[in-house]
């Protein structure tokens, strides 16, 4: 691929060490995650107990976030490469997805950890990789953990949900070339509502609601948020637009996959977002097929700990194509794909798509600059990761949860 080139961690590692700011050592605390701990496949270094400063791996830019990512690699991986992005970051730095790996390569079994696909996102995902990659030393001999982040770069680094070329990376992994000449009709009547083409304007937020109420009333919750959120093809400044091409992110993730789990017959990933659901909650959303085995599993295992929902039949989400999980079973037909989304909820769906809504505008009709820009991007960071200390403990231990139970039941 063009604009990618990987680096292996050998000879890389010493230098990482050395430019990376020292991240402070969590001290122990007594207290366990949870008084349901299932066995584990994964193991953690003194236990996992002592996690209590998870708010330390909360970073404030991509920059840091992704130096504190090189570090843990760097400490505790057995490979790790970088994929060059061909675009520039928010203080003109470069983009970078970074994914180590734990175990050997093309191992039989692969637990995926991912983070910023939604760009903004990736600050909870990143606080989670750092904290697993912090204390987890090896898998069972025939199990590999691999930590894939800041997929989104872009988006990261300049806090927005979409990448470089405004698409929504969750919409963009056709399987059918049809995907980018669909027609999404909800979202065409709705675009001057969705995506108006000026500045925010104060008057307009504040008659927003009651705008929301009107569409509500004509159209219904679930209309309106599926005919919004399911993705469109249309628009390449509005919101949830899904490309017209593979992404290059999608691209280098695909070749990754292709030639790292040639031999891997079982895949569970955790891709990591936040938005939408309960406040705090995590929300887990599958695309198991009607009867397939792993339901049950599912069941049993998550529904003690987590809301769990069909990715398209579910109340939070909608159904919307050309999302990560589909990609990747497509490209690794050999492999059983147990692909799972952890869904954190922030605030309430109208307050969360109003800063989406309002974010968009300012970046495409303003030019903000200085203190005003980074107040907006602030902004819009609290409305998908949060500040709050409660929120980021929690979302972080139900993340590693997550990967622990889903690790004991997939495998
Ligand atoms: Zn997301």
């Amino acid at each position: 691929m063009e604009s990618s080139t990987k680096k292996d961690v050998d000879g890389e590692g010493s230098r990482l060490r050395r430019t990376s700011k020292t991240v402070e050592d969590p001290t122990t605390d007594p207290k366990t995650i949870t008084s349901q701990e299932p066995s584990r496949k994964i193991h953690f270094k003194n236990g996992f107990n002592e996690i209590s400063r998870i708010t330390s791996f909360f970073q404030e830019s991509y920059i840091s976030a992704r130096r504190q990512f090189r570090m843990y690699a760097a400490e505790g991986c057995d490979s790790y490469q970088q994929l060059e992005i061909n675009a520039k970051g928010f203080s003109g730095e470069d983009l970078t997805i970074d994914i180590a790996r734990i175990g050997l390569k093309n191992p039989r079994n692969a637990v995926v950890l991912i983070s910023g696909t939604h760009g903004v996102e990736g600050f909870l995902g990143s606080a989670t990789q750092a904290a697993v990659l912090h204390k987890t030393s090896i898998l069972s001999k025939d199990t590999s953990l691999y930590f894939i982040h800041g997929l989104n770069p872009y988006g990261m680094s300049h806090v927005r949900r979409v990448n470089e070329n405004n698409v929504d990376l969750n919409r963009n992994n056709a399987i059918d070339e049809a995907l980018w000449a669909s027609v999404n009709e909800g979202y065409t009547k709705l675009y001057d509502f969705i995506n108006p083409e000026s500045p925010p304007s104060t008057i307009d937020d504040f008659f927003f609601k009651a705008k929301v109420g009107w569409k509500l009333f004509r159209h219904g919750m679930r209309s309106l948020q599926s005919a919004v959120t399911a993705g469109q093809y249309q628009f390449p400044k509005g919101l949830y637009y899904g490309g017209r091409v593979k992404e290059q992110s999608i691209k280098l993730l695909e070749s990754f996959f292709k030639e790292e789990f040639q031999n891997t017959k079982k895949l569970y990933a955790v891709e990591i977002h936040t938005g939408l659901g309960p406040s705090g909650e995590t929300t887990v959303f599958h695309d198991f097929p009607e009867n397939d085995p792993r339901l049950s599993d599912l069941t049993n295992h998550f529904s003690s700990f987590y809301k769990i929902e069909h990715d398209k039949e579910g109340e939070v989400a909608t159904p919307n194509l050309g999302g990560l999980q589909q990609g990747v079973q497509h490209i690794l037909s050999n492999c059983e794909v147990s692909w799972l989304i952890q869904e954190v909820g922030t605030y309430d769906p109208i307050t969360v798509f109003r800063a989406l809504r309002k974010e968009n505008r300012q970046h495409f009709y303003t030019d903000l600059t200085g203190k005003d820009l980074i107040k907006v991007k602030r902004d819009f960071l609290e409305a998908f990761v949060p500040q709050s200390e409660k929120w980021r403990i929690r979302a972080v231990k139900d993340g590693i949860l997550m990967l622990e139970i889903g690790t004991n039941c997939f495998f």
